[in-house]
């Protein structure tokens, strides 16, 4: 399996293999890798996979992506990483050896549950499988990489808890002083791990990430200090996050034969962009439903066919904070199947982009062709939120968080009598207890290793909005000079 970049510049961006995009982020040529072609799944396949654990299915699944690593080897990764125990996060009823079980609110409308990992959101699903790739690969080579990150929450937990003990990694997250909710700086700040790094910057997200892409620009640095990323673009975060669409499949039907529709909240696009692949393997799925909240980008786009990034001071704080982007960083992933995998197009496309322009193809052929790849798109607002999550307390028994409400609502609006729809579950709702509690008037239940975790020690540096003085704080911690 090689890997091509959507920009399509082979001299800067000569195909590569998957251990050789694995640490990296955007391709040479600014563009996003894929697989030069999708694997395909016989129904063969499909028919032996039906009944398969979930560790055996990502197996199956990862390794028609990933033929540099010995399958023995990759196996005992897998297997390492989906276990009972790390995606056993307490929750009262829950089935933590499925690791991603169904949860039905009624005859065809489930929730795929898929936050039972570590920080209780979805991002666990590929950043655990990240952490054991990383540590396996580091090592075959003898190198070490030292992650920054800027987090305003949901990101940088998962990539603490992914890495946290391994050999050959430090993590360096930057986040906004005063600015996350006291469980989120708790779940980050209290990890005792000597490779996890918390610097909290007296500035809001925005400052914190220009630092990263000051520090990421400065190549010398980058390289003497062997700087990396684990951002949303990475190919095997994308990868990872196909398998639980085969699983929630599987689950949902009683033979190959069947369609399902998966409703995806939706920011930057990897998540429902994992689905599409999925699709495009051949996985009957009859639907992909986006949902976006008031930060609507890309609900625009698949009604519109405009795609109009926005601006920071058009981007909204949300109370589903997750999903508030101004771009969509993988939506290219797509754009370039939607336009038959032309790269010059796509060249064209993101010129405007990447000078913060926008790009219409409300005119052209591909606007057409968005059906056929079975999107439908729908938005989202505070007030919505408040009433799904309040009916689905009332009607189905269930708390609901934020983000998970928004496909919710969205997937209502789009059911289709002849295929269930499973809602794909992306945080739990003790993540984000002021919401539920204007909602509900409650609390939302903690899962039980998390009770008082406020109070546990925590470990942050404070620094200022100062890209030197987050360079020496790295310096000095890394013992070089
Ligand atoms: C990251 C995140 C999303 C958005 O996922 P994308 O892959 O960026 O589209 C939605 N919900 C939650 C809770 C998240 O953490």
């Amino acid at each position: 399996m090689r890997y091509i970049s959507t920009r399509g510049d082979f001299e800067k961006s000569p195909k590569k293999s998957f251990t050789e995009i694995l640490l990296g982020g955007l391709a040479p040529d600014g563009g996003l890798y894929l697989p030069e072609t999708y694997p395909q799944v016989t129904r063969t396949e499909l028919d032996a996979w039906r009944s398969m654990s979930y560790p055996e299915l990502a197996f199956a699944v990862l390794s028609k992506f990933i033929d540099d690593i010995p399958a023995d080897d990759l196996k005992t990764l897998i297997f390492k990483t989906y276990t009972a125990d790390v995606y056993c996060n307490g929750r009262a009823g829950g089935n933590s050896e499925e690791i991603t079980p169904v949860c039905w609110l009624r005859p065809g409308l489930g929730l795929l549950e898929l936050s039972n990992g570590p920080t209780l959101a979805f991002k666990d699903m590929a950043m655990q499988l990240l952490g054991n790739l990383f540590e396996y690969v580091l090592e075959k080579r003898g190198e070490e990489i030292n992650i920054l990150g800027a987090t305003s929450g949901d990101t940088g937990s998962a990539a603490e808890y992914a890495m946290r003990g391994k050999h050959g990694i430090r993590v360096f997250m930057l986040s906004p002083f005063g600015k996350m909710s006291p469980f989120q700086r708790a779940q980050m700040y209290s990890l005792q791990d000597e490779n996890i790094f918390n610097i909290a910057v007296r500035g809001m997200f925005d400052d914190a990430q220009d630092i990263v892409k000051a520090v990421s620009n400065d190549h010398a640095f980058k390289t003497k200090y062997k700087i990396g990323a684990v951002n949303s673009i990475n190919w095997a975060r994308v990868a990872a996050q196909i398998v639980y669409y085969f699983k929630g499949y599987f689950a949902a039907t009683q033979s190959n034969d069947e369609k399902v529709a998966f409703a995806v909240p939706s920011g930057n696009f990897g998540n429902i962009c994992a689905g599409h692949i999925a699709r495009m393997m051949g996985l009957p799925i009859g639907r992909l439903v986006l949902a976006t909240n008031e930060n609507d980008v890309l609900d625009e786009f698949f009604r519109t066919g405009i795609y109009r990034p926005r601006g920071t001071v058009e981007t909204h704080a949300t109370s589903s904070p997750s999903m508030d982007i101004s771009k969509a960083s993988n939506f290219e992933r797509f754009v370039f199947d939607l336009v038959g995998r032309d790269p010059a197009v796509i060249r064209e496309m993101w010129a405007k982009v990447d000078a913060g322009g926008s790009f219409d193809l409300s005119n052209t052929p591909y606007f057409a062709r968005l059906g056929e790849f079975g999107f439908v798109s729908g938005r989202s607002c505070h007030a919505d939120r408040l009433t799904v999550i309040r009916d689905a307390h009332e009607k189905f028994g269930v708390m609901i968080d934020t983000h998970t409400a928004d496909g919710l609502k969205v997937a209502q609006e789009n059911l289709s009598p002849d295929m269930p729809t499973l809602v794909l579950e992306t945080a739990l709702p003790a993540k984000f207890e002021d919401t539920i509690v204007e909602a509900l008037g409650k609390r939302p239940d903690r899962p039980a290793g998390l009770q008082g975790i406020e109070n546990l020690p925590q470990r942050v540096e404070v620094l200022d909005v100062d890209t030197e003085a987050v360079k020496q704080y790295i310096v000095a911690k890394l013992g070089m000079s």
